[in-house]
């Protein structure tokens, strides 16, 4: 089964082409423009969309070595996301189904973020259920109850903040580029995590919340800036180590607790903010802590792409669950729906 896999929810633009379940082809057209803006500018992403779409569908279609007339269906993102970058891949997906007279698949995109997991060459072991599933990204931050492909159940998630804003965010006051994760990341290796302190929340059950920290750090920076004007310069990895220490404590802290009153120790990550190496190694020290056993999958698979979209839409043409007649974009698409 031939399945194209169409993603554009957010900034990036992007297209695969799968047979059952091992990816051909994964474009992806990462819009550099909003750099400029330090954040995603909703009305600059949807145009590169409409720009991107065409060339980035046709090549995967070319990588795949096939034919559009070989598809059997047509997977694309109904949601979340912003609509106008939604919109964009919907139509897209729904004439490009209706021209070549075959299915269509609406996909939620946490959905995928997950079930990215069960792409063939994902990982070398893919999570038995029930399973958890931690999703953090630049738009989430949720603990999934994972029971099969279709059955999802959120048991924790961000009430403000998600984690990829978290680093974003800090970044942008210690005057990083953007997205600034990435190189915290990379310097949270050259320095102290425990140089400097930041409070944790306080938030009642699985739930988080990220945007006191970076109050908190703002605070912290301007108190110390005005004591001498180039501390954040001569600490700046320090001070990445203990934001993203900071960070990694109240993930962990949470999923620590969601394993206890699930009693599930199988624990799979997706979305951006994995590619994380702190918060890869606190999850594979928990395997020796705590007996869980952690997937992760390949990085490709775990930022926005369209593989991942496709694998859905795969387990989906298999179970005869197709798009009804009029579907939509849903920008706040929940999971379950
Ligand atoms: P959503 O999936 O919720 O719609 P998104 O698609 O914008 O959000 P992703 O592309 O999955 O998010 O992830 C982007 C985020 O990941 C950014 O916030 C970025 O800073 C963060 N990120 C990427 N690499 C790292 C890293 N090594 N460490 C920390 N954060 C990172
Ligand atoms: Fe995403």
């Amino acid at each position: 089964i031939y399945i194209l896999g169409i993603e554009s929810s957010c900034d990036d633009t992007a297209a695969s082409v799968m047979l059952n379940g091992t990816v051909l082809s994964n474009i992806v057209a990462s819009q550099k423009i909003h750099e400029t803006y330090g954040g995603v500018v909703p009305e600059l992403a949807s145009r590169a969309h409409q720009q991107n779409i065409v060339p980035v569908v046709h090549e995967a279609i070319k990588q795949a070595g096939i034919a559009k007339t070989d598809l059997h269906g047509v997977a694309f993102t109904r949601g979340p996301g912003l609509m106008g970058s939604l919109l964009v891949g919907t139509s897209f997906a729904k004439s490009l189904a209706f021209g070549l007279q075959i299915p269509l698949l609406d996909v939620n995109h946490m959905q995928a973020h997950i079930l990215a997991h069960f792409i063939t060459d994902a990982s070398s072991a893919k999570p038995p259920f029930p399973f958890l599933a931690l999703t953090i990204s630049g738009g989430h931050t949720q603990i999934v109850k994972v029971s099969d492909y279709f059955t999802m159940e959120v048991i924790g998630e961000t009430i403000d903040d998600a984690v990829g804003e978290a680093f974003d965010k800090s970044g942008k006051i210690l005057g990083l580029g953007y997205p600034a994760g990435p190189e915290i990341d990379k310097r949270a290796k050259l320095g102290n995590p425990k140089a400097f302190k930041f409070t944790k929340p306080k938030v009642d059950g699985l739930n988080f919340s990220f945007s006191g920290l970076k109050t908190g750090i703002l605070y912290f920076v301007q108190r110390e800036t005005k004591n001498n004007p180039n501390f954040i310069a001569e600490n700046l990895n320090d001070i990445c180590a203990s934001i993203q220490y900071t960070i990694i404590g109240i993930l962990m802290d949470k999923l620590k607790r969601a394993v206890k009153e699930t009693g599930i120790t199988h624990i799979a990550i997706g979305g951006g903010v994995s590619a994380n190496s702190g918060i890869r190694a606190a999850l594979k020290s928990g395997e020796t802590k705590f007996g869980w056993t952690t997937y992760i999958p390949k990085f490709e698979y775990t930022t926005d792409n369209a593989a991942m979209i496709a694998i859905v839409g795969y387990l989906k043409y298999k179970n005869s669950q197709f798009s009804l007649d009029g579907i939509t974009a849903s920008p706040r698409l929940k999971l379950g729906q």
